[in-house]
């Protein structure tokens, strides 16, 4: 395919201004395929995995269109929705939405339960053109009378996939059925599936459809690797993955709310900076751990499936599967928190003696077996609260780095982390690495950790 920039995509200035500034320089092969078509007026069924670039593909055009016309919302009667699984998502697109719109008027604004709803229908009160929102708040406020969506010209239904696993299947008939018929829809999911299919030719009028890739795919970027754990020694071995070099942002999943709470409080006892995002978290808390683990503060995330679908942090230099997931494909969006946006990434699934069925048919939907990681069970300390240090050095970390030279930077940064990075006792090459303990990557390659003893 021809490598066409943002401009020859026909967009308007103050959305290309923006875009350089955002650093954006051509489009991702999901943007080059969909902008033309969803500027053109045709319905879309998108295909394509997580960090493809799907958010300012179905955001671009609908903005371009609403600047070319000079649209503008009347009272609570928005102009575009776009429906997102979780509240995590929705306000991610949103905020996206905002940096793509920052050089235009075009207002957006963002609901979600969870939360106090009354600031949420103060925005809706004052206008906005484009809405993103999780499809319960949006019933739920419609039915307040406090949104009306007979104005929406743009329907966007973003992870369908997820939506429909979470069972918002019936949500998404009556808000289609509240909308005008004469509206342009949008409809992307990682995967393709008969639901999927039922859903678009419901939703849809003679779409185009775009598929960036094809079915399956674990991200090729990522090195993944699978640990035979039994089950009482995986807190241990989660324990010892994380002490590894390279290991310097991390999302752990587990299966269960309850699994998080579990594991994250036993890292927090062993000292290390973690905090638990899942479904029984309140918003705020949610909105919290997922601010500290940005930033940086916590090196570690603890997820569900349902809080972290669609995740978009940079920096995440691992995935943990504390267990695999019930559904082979969240296998593939669980992984795809790392390696997002060209950076490479490393996955490690703790499999115990319960889970070879769930790995078999993660293997079967990746095309792949995921090789086994070498590291010796037998060095797993009996005592799941006493984790001890590493049982030999390794190697390779007595390599001298290459300079010291960027030591000086960011001091206060690293003081704040560094007490709660790593465990206190470990040797000083461990301690030297701490210093580099930050979100940009450091000098090994994440690879060289999968080979290792
Ligand atoms: P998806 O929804 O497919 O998982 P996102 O829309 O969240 O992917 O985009 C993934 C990441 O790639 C984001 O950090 C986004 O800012 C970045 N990105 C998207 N499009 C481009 C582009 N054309 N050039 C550079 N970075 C991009
Ligand atoms: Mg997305």
């Amino acid at each position: 395919m021809t490598q066409s920039t943002f401009a020859s995509l026909q967009l308007c200035q103050p959305l290309l201004t923006a875009l350089d500034k955002l650093g954006f320089q051509t489009p991702t092969p999901i943007q080059q395929r969909s902008l033309p078509l969803l500027m053109e007026g045709h319905d879309l069924l998108g295909i394509a995995q997580t960090g493809t670039g799907k958010t300012a593909a179905f955001a671009l055009p609908m903005l371009n269109a609403i600047q070319d016309k000079g649209l503008r919302a009347a009272k609570k009667r928005p102009l575009a929705l776009i429906l997102a699984p979780t509240r995590e998502l929705a306000s991610q697109i949103f905020e996206d939405i905002r940096q793509y719109s920052q050089e235009t008027s075009i207002r957006a604004t963002c609901i979600f339960g969870g939360a106090n709803q009354n600031p949420q229908i103060r925005r809706l009160e004052k206008g906005a053109e484009i809405l993103v929102a999780t499809p319960g708040r949006l019933m739920d406020l419609e039915a307040q009378g406090f949104l009306s969506l007979s104005a929406v010209q743009y329907l966007v239904l973003d992870e369908a996939d997820r939506l429909l696993d979470m069972g918002f299947i019936g949500d998404i008939r009556k808000i289609a059925a509240m909308l005008p018929s004469t509206r342009q829809t949008a409809l992307f999911s990682a995967t393709m599936s008969k639901e999927i299919r039922a859903l678009s030719a419901f939703l849809l009028n003679q779409p185009q459809q775009v598929s960036v890739t094809p079915k399956q795919v674990a991200v090729a970027k990522i090195t993944q690797h699978k640990l035979a754990v039994p089950t009482a020694k995986k807190q241990e071995a989660l324990h010892q993955l994380l002490n590894r070099d390279a290991v310097r942002k991390v999302i752990v999943f587990t299966r269960t709310k309850h699994a998080s709470e579990r594991v994250t409080k036993k890292l927090l006892k062993a000292g290390l900076s973690a905090s638990a995002i899942n479904g029984n978290k309140s918003q705020n808390a949610r909105t919290r751990a997922l601010e500290r683990f940005k930033k940086g503060s916590d090196w570690i995330l603890v997820a569900t499936d349902v809080a972290a679908r669609g995740i978009d942090i940079r920096g995440i230099s691992h995935v943990i599967n504390f267990e695999l997931p019930q559904e082979p494909e969240n296998y593939v969006h669980r992984i795809g928190r790392t390696a997002r946006a060209g950076e490479t990434g490393v996955a490690w699934s703790l499999v115990d003696e319960t889970e070879t069925k769930r790995l078999k048919d993660i293997e079967r939907l990746i095309k792949q077996p995921i090789p086994p990681l070498s590291i010796d069970l037998k060095e797993l300390p009996p005592s799941e609260d006493q984790p001890t240090p590493e049982p030999a050095p390794r190697q390779n970390e007595s390599a001298p780095a290459p300079g010291p030279a960027k030591k000086d930077k960011g001091t206060d940064e690293r003081k704040r982390k560094r007490p709660r990075r790593r465990k206190p006792n470990q040797g000083p090459s461990a301690q030297s690495k701490k210093d580099d303990a930050k979100r940009k990557p450091r000098r090994r390659k994440p690879q060289k950790v999968s080979q290792g003893g």
